[in-house]
């Protein structure tokens, strides 16, 4: 399952700027979260994809959501 091996993004948080961000899934989905300040989001499920990239945009985040193949 690579699919499922987390992922930390330093200083990636767009809410507190400094915290590290990792990746991982629940029952639900992936999402990210901050290890400093908590921030989560959710990501999006393969038909959503586009929509999450604004959102994420938005946010000040650029991450490329490569879980879509
Ligand atoms: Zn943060």
């Amino acid at each position: 399952m690579n699919s499922n091996q987390p992922r930390l993004m330093f200083k990636a948080c767009p809410r507190c700027l400094d915290g590290d961000v990792y990746r991982d899934r629940d029952a639900y989905g992936e999402y990210l979260d901050c290890i400093q300040c908590g921030w989560m989001l959710d990501l999006p499920r393969n038909d959503r994809v586009e929509e999450w990239r604004r959102t994420a945009a938005a946010d000040g985040l650029e991450l490329t959501a490569d879980s879509a193949s």
